[in-house]
């Protein structure tokens, strides 16, 4: 399996470091506010990335992290009157409801920065020890970035070239640093802030250091896949490579992985922008399975436009799948019993030749917009070859197989259909309808199958009220 590296700017051939075992790192959220379909991008594809390593047989243990403190969450937290941590609480609790809808399965840890606090400390004083970092007169801790010869191997900029154009890097307050090239690990806290005591100032931690203390906490000094969108390549992942390998003396990921953007009218989807639509908002139009199938269909490692139109094709793509799961599902009940006959068996024979074709384009850097057409070619082919006279065996094992793909690539192909308004409203006039002709059987019928999708009628003097349970 090949893996474009980042840092090698290449595919290489992924090799994990323990055989069998995967330990990967991606960067998560931070959470003042509910995710736009751009933070979307890179939970949908790195997960079905996990998903196709544990196909493959790996074990992975896959750590996302939420940030909880920075500045745009203490900002809402003052703009509401509460603490920060109602802010955060409230949108790592709609970000974990996002990610199920989008079945994006949970990480084997989802650390958050507040809650890792004393690792951080402990870094950020190795780093001091080893001459790596600098504490300031007004207490804050500055990373010393010269003092790490490989600075910019990941985004491939050169020390003197970032140097050149970039008297901008000092902003204002952060005039005790010794070159503008450094950055904060630890600053002093401000009125109103959250903070914690440590050995230079009350205060709270840098947002890069966050990441290098989890990914050594929970998956170990060296890694072998971190992860993101390709904005946090510079600086925060050249910072994170700094830091840790600094402080562990070891190679901190083999293999960087970055996600094109997510954009709208070309241009970056983005809260600051403005240009934004939440996953939230999306749901209202189109069941997430659209949203998640629409990610798909393109690499991640091309750049992909939102728009109405692929959203449809999306939808049409997917309900072609799920429409050939259900009439699989339909056969393998109701085909003939017994033994697939010849025939059915060199037609499943042949069927292999789609999981080849789906494991070639993943195997090449996740390529999942090949890997759906190879799924779409299994459902043609079972469309072409599953008939009346079918063998339920037959049915049984294209439905195996398309279930084993659509699963790596997190589509559930048997979804509970959710009623929309229109359809309950008409299923209650029906019923109405029933009784006025004291068909009751009907009647109670249509209120069971109601009851059953979790609707719940309540006869009342001003006609029939519905409500979702
Ligand atoms: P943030 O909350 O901004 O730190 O972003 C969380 C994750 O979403 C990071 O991996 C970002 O790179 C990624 N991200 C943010 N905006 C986009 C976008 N428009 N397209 C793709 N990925 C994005
Ligand atoms: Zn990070």
């Amino acid at each position: 399996m090949k893996i474009y590296n980042t840092l090698s700017r290449r595919k290489e051939e992924f090799v994990p470091i323990e055989p069998g075992k995967v330990r990967m790192y991606v960067c998560g959220p931070t959470v003042y506010n509910l995710i736009h379909i751009g933070n979307a991008r890179p939970m949908i594809v790195f997960d079905t990335f996990r998903r196709y390593l544990e196909y493959k047989g790996y074990e992975v243990n896959y750590v996302s992290n939420f940030t909880d403190v920075d500045d745009k969450i203490i900002k809402a937290a003052i703009q509401e009157g509460v603490d920060a941590s109602v802010i955060s609480e409230r949108y790592i609790a709609e970000c974990k409801k996002d990610m199920e809808a989008m079945n994006v399965k949970p990480a084997t840890t989802h650390p958050k920065a507040t809650e890792e606090i004393r690792g951080m400390l402990d870094m950020i004083r190795t780093l001091i020890e080893k001459g790596h970092a600098y504490v300031a007169e007004d207490g804050t801790v500055y990373y010393r970035t010269r003092s790490f010869k490989e600075y910019g191997k990941l985004s491939h900029k050169n020390l003197d070239d970032l140097q050149g154009g970039n008297r901008s890097l000092l902003v204002s307050g952060e005039d005790q640093k010794e070159d503008p090239l450094d950055f904060v690990l630890w600053k002093p806290k401000k009125e109103g802030e959250p903070y914690w005591t440590s050995p230079w100032c009350d205060g709270r931690p840098g947002w890069h250091i966050e990441c290098s203390v989890m990914s050594k906490r929970y998956l170990g000094d060296e890694i072998d896949i971190h992860a993101g969108g390709e904005d946090l390549i510079f600086p925060h992942h050249e910072n994170e490579i700094a830091q840790s390998e600094a402080c562990n003396g070891k190679i901190f990921a083999r293999y960087w992985m970055h996600n094109a953007f997510l954009n709208i009218d070309n241009r970056k989807m983005s809260k600051s922008l403005g240009n934004f639509f939440t996953v939230r908002d999306i749901s209202e139009k189109y069941d997430l399975q659209v949203l998640r199938f629409f990610m798909l269909s393109a690499h991640y490692r091309s750049p992909l436009n939102f728009s109405a139109d692929l959203m449809q094709a999306a939808k049409n793509g997917l309900e072609r799948i799920t429409t050939a799961a259900k009439n699989l599902a339909y056969r393998q009940e109701n085909g003939a019993a017994g033994e697939m006959t010849v025939e059915e068996q060199a037609l499943v024979e042949q069927s292999r030749d789609f999981v080849t074709k789906f494991e070639a384009a993943m195997d090449d850097d996740a390529n999942t917009a090949d890997a759906l057409s190879a799924i779409f070619e299994l459902v043609k082919f079972a469309n072409a070859n599953v008939s009346e006279g079918t063998t339920a065996a037959f049915a049984a094992a294209l439905y195996d197989t398309l279930k084993m793909l659509a699963d790596v690539m997190g589509i559930i192909l048997e979804q509970e259909e959710e009623l929309l308004d229109a359809d309950i409203e008409a299923l209650i006039a029906e019923r109405q309808a029933a009784r006025k002709e004291k068909n009751f059987a009907r009647a109670d019928e249509i209120r069971n199958t109601l009851l059953e999708k979790g609707i719940v009628l309540e006869d009342t003097r001003e006609g029939v009220k519905w409500k979702r349970a």
